[in-house]
C-alpha cells in the first residue's frame, strides 16, 4: 500500500486536481490521500495558506475581512467550477466555517490562526473526496481527528504523540481512497493544532508510518531532488537515491523539497520514500533509503541557507575552566534560543543561531549575562552568516573532501569564517558571509561534481 501527499502546487487549480486524479487512479495501491491547501498557481499567486493568515491578521488586527473570506473561498470555486463540479453548498459551508471559527477563537490569538490555518488543508481534502467521488472512486474524506492523529499543544509547532500511531494503525481496514488533510492534528483537549509550515510533509509520513504503508510518495513540482540549488547551477545532477541522514542534511539547510522534520516518521518505520513530480509521473522521482551504493562519490548534495548568526566569545584559558560551555548553552536554553553549531578552539567558543531569535531587547540581554556570569574577556555577535553544508555518507571514508573545498574557495577569493564538521561526518559545514554564498555553492558543485560529469560526457 501507498502513502501519496500531494504538495500545495500539485492540488492549486482544477488541472492540478485532475493530474492528482490520473495518478491516483493509476495504481491501485495508492489508497491514502493526504492534500495541501491550494499553493501558487504562478510565480505572483498567493498561496491559500498566505491568505488564510492575512486573515488571521486581520481579525486580530481589527480590520475589515470579509473580501480576504472571499478570496480565500474564490480558490476553492476556481477549482470547483474549473472541475464541472457542483459545489455551491461546500463552498458556503467553508464561508460559515471560517466565520465561526473566527467568532470561537476571537480571545485566543493562537488558537484562532491554527484554526483558520488548518482549514486550508481541511477543505480541499474535501474537494479532492468528492472530485475523486464525481469520478466513480470509492473515496472518503478523513478528519485528522477520526485518523488519530494526535499532537503536541504547541501553536504552530506540533509535535506527534506516539499514541497517534496505534489508532492510525486502524485506518488500513477502511475501505476505499482515504483523502486526509496535511499540516495539521488535534491536541488531546481536541483543540486543532498545525505542524510548522510546509508540514503536510510531516502528516505524510506521519500516515505512513502508522498504517505501515511500503513506500510514502511525495508529489511536488519537481523531476527530482537535485544536488543542489536547481537555480544556482545550470541543469544540475539530478539524484536517484538519498539516504534520510543525507535528505535530513539537506533539508535541514535550504532543499526546500521535504521538510526536514517528516524524515522521522517514515525513518524509523523504515519506510521508503519516493520524491515524484506531479507534472511528470512517469519520471522516475528521487528515492529516499536508509542505505545507498555512493560508489567512489563521498558527496551526494551541497546546500545553504542564510540568516544565521555568530556568538563569538573569547576568555583566557578557557580550557581549563570545567562547566564554561555549559554554562555558555545554559544561557541560550533559558533564554529559549536553539542553536545549529557550536564551533570552539582553546580560548574561544562561537555558537552558531538563526538570527531572527536574538530579535529585540534579547541581543543585549544575552551579551549582559554572557559578560557578567562567565567573566568573558570579549564577546560579539556577526551577523550576516551563510551556513553551507557539504552532505554525504560517503565522506567518512573519503580523503580530501575538505581540501577540494577549502581549494575552491581560495580560487574564487571567498574567505571561510567557519568550519565544523560533526562526528558522524555525514556533512562538513562551511560558515561564508551572505553576500558570497551563491558564489560559494557554485565553486563547490564545480568542484565536487562538475569534473565527474565532464568525464561522463
Ligand atoms: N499549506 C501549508 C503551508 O503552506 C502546509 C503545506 O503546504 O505543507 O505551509
Amino acid at each position: 500500500m501507498k502513502v501519496a501527499k500531494f504538495g500545495g502546487s500539485s492540488v492549486a487549480s482544477a488541472e492540478q486536481f485532475r493530474k492528482v486524479a490520473r495518478i491516483v487512479q493509476s495504481d491501485e495501491e495508492r489508497r491514502m490521500i493526504v492534500v495541501s491547501a491550494p499553493g501558487k498557481r504562478h510565480k505572483e499567486d498567493i498561496k491559500v495558506t498566505d491568505l488564510l493568515i492575512q486573515l488571521g491578521e486581520a481579525v486580530i488586527n481589527g480590520e475589515a475581512y470579509e473580501t480576504i473570506i472571499e478570496a480565500i473561498a474564490a480558490r476553492y470555486a476556481d477549482i470547483a467550477n474549473g472541475l464541472e463540479l457542483y459545489a455551491a453548498e461546500m463552498l458556503e459551508q467553508l464561508k460559515a466555517d471560517l466565520r465561526q471559527k473566527i467568532a470561537t477563537y476571537s480571545s485566543s490569538h493562537d488558537r484562532l490562526m491554527d484554526a483558520l490555518k488548518a482549514s486550508g488543508e481541511d477543505h480541499n481534502a474535501r474537494l479532492m473526496a468528492f472530485y475523486l467521488r464525481s469520478l466513480g472512486l470509492d473515496a472518503h474524506y478523513v478528519s485528522p481527528r477520526e485518523a488519530g492523529i494526535f499532537v503536541t499543544d504547541e501553536p504552530g509547532n506540533a509535535q506527534i504523540l506516539q499514541e497517534s500511531y496505534e489508532k492510525l494503525k486502524q485506518l488500513r481496514n477502511r475501505s476505499g481512497i482515504l483523502v486526509i488533510p496535511g499540516f495539521f492534528g488535534y491536541s488531546l483537549t481536541g483543540h486543532i493544532v498545525t505542524f510548522p509550515r510546509g508540514g503536510s510533509d510531516i502528516t505524510g509520513s506521519i500516515v505512513a508510518a502508522g498504517v505501515g504503508a511500503d513506500v510514502y510518495e511525495n508529489f511536488t513540482d519537481v523531476d527530482s531532488i537535485y544536488c543542489v540549488n536547481p537555480t544556482l547551477v545550470n541543469h544540475p545532477r539530478q539524484l536517484k537515491e538519498i539516504t534520510y541522514r543525507e535528505m535530513r542534511e539537506l533539508s535541514y539547510s535550504g532543499f526546500s523539497v521535504f521538510h526536514d522534520e517528516a524524515l522521522e516518521p517514515v525513518y524509523k518505520a523504515g519506510i521508503p520514500v519516493c520524491v515524484k513530480n506531479t507534472n511528470n509521473p512517469d519520471a522516475p522521482g528521487t528515492w529516499i533509503v536508509a542505505k545507498r551504493d555512493h560508489g567512489n562519490e563521498p558527496v551526494a548534495g551541497i546546500a545553504s541557507d542564510t540568516g544565521f548568526c555568530s556568538i563569538n566569545v573569547s576568555k583566557y584559558l578557557m580550557n581549563r575552566e570545567i562547566g564554561f560551555g555549559r554554562k555558555l548553552l545554559g544561557i541560550l536554553e533559558d533564554e529559549g534560543i536553539s542553536y545549529e553549531h557550536a564551533p570552539s578552539g582553546i580560548d574561544n567558543m562561537s555558537v552558531i543561531l538563526r538570527a531572527n531569535q536574538l530579535e529585540g531587547e534579547k541581543e543585549q540581554r544575552i551579551i549582559d549575562r554572557i559578560q557578567t556570569e562567565l567573566q568573558v574577556d570579549d564577546i560579539h555577535i556577526e551577523y550576516g552568516l551563510a551556513l553551507i553544508m557539504v552532505v554525504g555518507e560517503g565522506m567518512e571514508r573519503a580523503i580530501g573532501v575538505a581540501a577540494k573545498a577549502t581549494a575552491a574557495f581560495a580560487k574564487e577569493k571567498i574567505n571561510i569564517e567557519m568550519i565544523n564538521q560533526g562526528s558522524s561526518e555525514v556533512s562538513m559545514m562551511f560558515g561564508v558571509k551572505e553576500e558570497a554564498v551563491n558564489r560559494a555553492v557554485r565553486a563547490l558543485y564545480e568542484a565536487y561534481f562538475a569534473p565527474a560529469y565532464a568525464q561522463k560526457e
